[in-house]
């Protein structure tokens, strides 16, 4: 395997020293690297080295050879940021070659990348939060409870059009009301999608309940109606129909409702809907959350809005929504004295963090835009590269793209994503793989598993293959360039 990404940074002594400012303008890195016929690094060269020699003699009429040689510092491919923002301070010098163990330069470090990391997904707060929080302070109404939660709660319920919400102090606390709401019980059986977060499964074992995981399908990449209904054929003849099905809604996108809930239906099993990731999204134009019998989202700090840390738990049911109020403050009685009857939980949202929530709600739709806008970025400038299949979003389906994520198609795909994430990660460019599916982890490792077909496990085939890039609704269109720019030399190395 070659190394690309440094290819048009390479200058031979021959070249004169107006091509090489051609070359460093059109390169746009502020940096050529001088090599031998054998492509081993003599020096760097930089702006300031070229525009000193073409004060001595005109550009077009002298050679690099011009240029003094001097020992270029350099490190390899194991160092860390910081041991090359060290060396970059130790020796004034604001890029990095590394090189091979043949001296060839394969990457180069810029000290501007290192400095400023680019994350997978950050908040991105509005004009109006502070305002809301600032109440909340100025009325001295700190505490949980109080008049932003009750308007937080109503304002969601409206904007996706749902009869009810609880709002509470995390997307998973609002998983584990859920559960105990449709009376999943020690010993029960919860059908999960596999490929999710453990925030979707956490709370089945909290309720001492075992787990039964579901793969994806390749449409939507969320819950396969084939392996679900396989599910039911074998828990119906074990006797062992599951309390609920937590059907999760990944990166910012529905799940096949119309395959999937009558499916539910026809056993009689009702759907806990996890909109986490998914808040915004519609499906044949209703909004994702308002599928289940219950549903949750999370305002967790990554998420597409944000309370620092939060989740609702929403629903038509009054009397479930009544209950997870009840339930997430220690299940409390009317009574003055604190009477107690069943066990409760200290889950409820406070009124500092609900004003925050009531500002990010007004920025939703914007949110959702930016982060289209993000995804077709990626997708239209890296359209010319084969073996990039970006997430599909089916017919009649508008993902918010919580996260942009694509798979790499072609042989040794799980070899060639770890490569280019290391690249990216080089980069200070903050890349993960599609979450691991629930059955490959050893905490799940005894749970019963159903694939999409015999064959053909997709959710481990997504994990094995799929990358999340930075997505954030805040991203620079400069940043974003970069990203494009350094997944491009990657994509280009680690072809299939
Ligand atoms: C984030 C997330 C959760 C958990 O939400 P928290 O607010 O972080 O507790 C659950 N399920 C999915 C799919 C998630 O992405």
């Amino acid at each position: 395997m070659t190394h690309i990404p440094v290819q048009s940074l390479l200058v031979e002594t021959r070249c004169t020293v107006r091509e090489a400012m051609i070359q460093m303008d059109s390169t746009a890195r502020g940096i050529l690297l001088l090599v031998n016929a054998k492509g081993r690094l003599l020096r760097t060269i930089t702006d300031g080295d070229l525009r000193r020699a073409a004060l001595v003699a005109p550009p077009e009429l002298q050679t690099l050879a011009v240029l003094p040689e001097i020992e270029p510092i350099t490190t390899d491919s194991s160092s860390d940021h910081a041991d090359v923002l060290a060396l970059m301070n130790r020796h004034e010098v604001d890029h990095i070659p590394i090189v091979d163990v043949s001296q060839k330069p394969i990457d180069v470090i810029v000290r501007r990348e290192i400095t400023k990391k680019t994350w997978l997904s950050t908040p991105h707060l509005g004009d109006e939060e502070i305002a809301f929080v600032d109440q909340a302070f100025k009325t001295n109404w700190i505490a949980p409870l109080g008049p932003h939660v009750d308007a937080f709660e109503s304002e969601l319920a409206s904007l996706v059009g749902i009869g009810h919400a609880a709002a509470v102090s995390s997307g998973t606390a609002a998983i584990h009301l859920g559960l105990i709401l449709l009376d999943v019980r020690p010993d029960d059986t919860v059908f999960c999608s596999s490929l999710t977060f453990v925030g979707s499964t956490n709370p089945i074992l909290y309720c001492g309940a075992h787990p039964v995981l579901i793969d994806s399908e390749p449409q939507s990449w969320n819950m396969s109606p084939t392996a679900l209904e396989q599910a039911f054929i074998w828990a119906k003849k074990e006797n062992r129909l599951p309390k609920c099905v937590i059907i999760v809604n990944l990166y910012g996108q529905s799940a096949d409702m119309d395959a999937l809930v009558p499916i539910c239906e026809k056993y009689g099993v009702p759907i806990l809907e996890d909109a986490a990731e998914s808040l915004g999204a519609t499906y044949k134009a209703r909004n994702s959350g308002t599928f289940g019998r219950i549903a949750v989202y999370s305002f967790n700090g990554n998420k597409i809005i944000t309370t620092s840390g939060g989740g609702m738990l929403v629903s038509d049911d009054a009397s479930l929504v009544t209950r997870a109020r009840k339930l997430s403050t220690q299940a409390r009685e009317p009574a003055k004295h604190y009477e107690h009857t069943e066990v409760g939980f200290n889950y409820r949202m406070s009124n500092v963090l609900a004003g925050i929530g009531r500002g990010q709600l007004k920025v939703l739709a914007a949110r959702v835009q930016a982060r289209r806008a993000v995804f077709e970025r990626y997708r239209s400038a890296l359209h010319d590269i084969p073996d990039v299949q970006w997430m599909p979003e089916p017919a009649g389906s508008q993902s918010t793209r919580w996260l942009s994520c694509f798979i790499l198609t072609g042989e040794h795909a799980h070899l060639r994503s770890q490569k280019i994430m290391a690249h990216l990660e080089r980069h200070n460019i903050e890349a993960r793989p599609v979450w691991k599916p629930m059955h490959l982890q050893p905490l799940f490792r005894t749970s019963p598993y159903f694939s999409h077909a015999s064959q053909e496990d997709v959710s481990a085939r997504l994990f094995d293959a799929g990358i999340c890039v930075p997505s954030g609704s805040n991203m620079s269109a400069a940043n974003q360039d970069e990203v494009i720019a350094r997944l491009r030399d990657a994509l280009k190395v680690w072809s299939a």
